[in-house]
């Protein structure tokens, strides 16, 4: 029996900051040309986006869309759930507008807000009321939502597999799975392919980056039994390279990414596409 193959996307912070006129006509462009199926749009500010403008430069290029982002500090979920839940349902609009079926990412919360403790029954009940709400409506523009586990020095919210599935249990709608990101995953983890297992088919979006958010297979992260996992579960989801090479200098704030790997980016664009095939050709997934 043959499985539909998984989508690969490119997180267009490889080569530009901003999702405006020319950042999305280079990152666009360069990851059509490398061969990348789709790119993944950071929502951190939906304002910026020329809708049309985006619409009609991907259909050119036949590349798709998927959304991402992390909740702006003045919106942080369990702080301001009224202004998180505006944010939310404007994002899923701007999304489905864009024509992707994902939206997903830190949608709990602000990426550097820590509380020096974990997250609070109080805090995760008004998250999941939110969370609930937003993909009520999301299932009505036919988005899926992403809870992306990001390591502690980033969120207290989600930090684990475990916390995730609960927080999804909790929320309880059809369209809200679990994403994941080796980079993060590997530090909070005992084994990336073990989270894989547990998660089946709760798993819905992965982001590919290696231990030290380098080059894609130039770090410790072992991707071949990540795959193996991926195809064990039979996920067929979006996987998507994922380099702050060119980031935007909040999330460059909130994820420590102050030291230049000197990565040109269709370099490292390429490089990592062909990892990833080579990957594909060697394990099952
Ligand atoms: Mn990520």
């Amino acid at each position: 029996m043959t499985r539909a193959a998984s989508p690969v996307g490119a997180h267009t912070f490889i080569w530009s900051p901003r999702w405006d006129h020319a950042g999305a006509r280079r990152a666009a462009t360069a990851a059509a040309e490398i061969g990348y199926d789709f790119v993944e749009i950071p929502l951190l500010d939906p304002a910026i986006i020329d809708v049309e403008d985006t619409r009609v430069l991907l259909d050119d290029l036949g590349l798709g869309c998927c959304c991402s982002l992390g909740l702006p500090a003045g919106a942080h979920l369990p702080d301001r759930p009224e202004v998180a839940k505006a944010f939310l349902l404007n994002a899923v609009d701007v999304a489905a507008a864009l024509g992707a079926s994902v939206v997903t990412g830190a949608l709990y919360g602000h990426l550097g807000t820590l509380t020096g403790t974990t997250a609070t029954e109080r805090e995760l009940i008004v998250i999941a009321d939110v969370l609930r709400d937003v993909a009520t409506h999301a299932d009505r523009v036919d988005i899926r939502l992403g809870l992306e586990v990001i390591n502690r020095y980033e969120t207290y919210i989600l930090n684990t597999v475990d916390q995730a599935l609960s927080l999804v249990e909790r929320i309880d709608a059809p369209n809200v799975r679990v994403h994941i990101d080796t980079f993060h995953i590997d530090i909070e983890e005992p084994s990336i392919a073990g989270a894989i297992h547990r998660l089946g088919g709760h798993l819905g979006y992965v982001h590919l980056a290696d231990s030290h958010r380098g080059a894609l297979g130039s770090g410790h992260i072992h991707f071949a039994s990540v795959f193996d996992a991926l195809a064990a579960i039979e996920f067929d989801g979006p996987i998507v390279v994922e380099a702050f090479v060119n980031a935007d200098p909040e999330i460059l704030r909130a994820t420590a990414s102050w030291r230049d790997h000197g990565l040109d980016p269709d370099e490292f664009a390429s490089s990592s596409l062909a990892t990833i095939r080579a990957l594909q050709a060697s394990t099952r997934f």
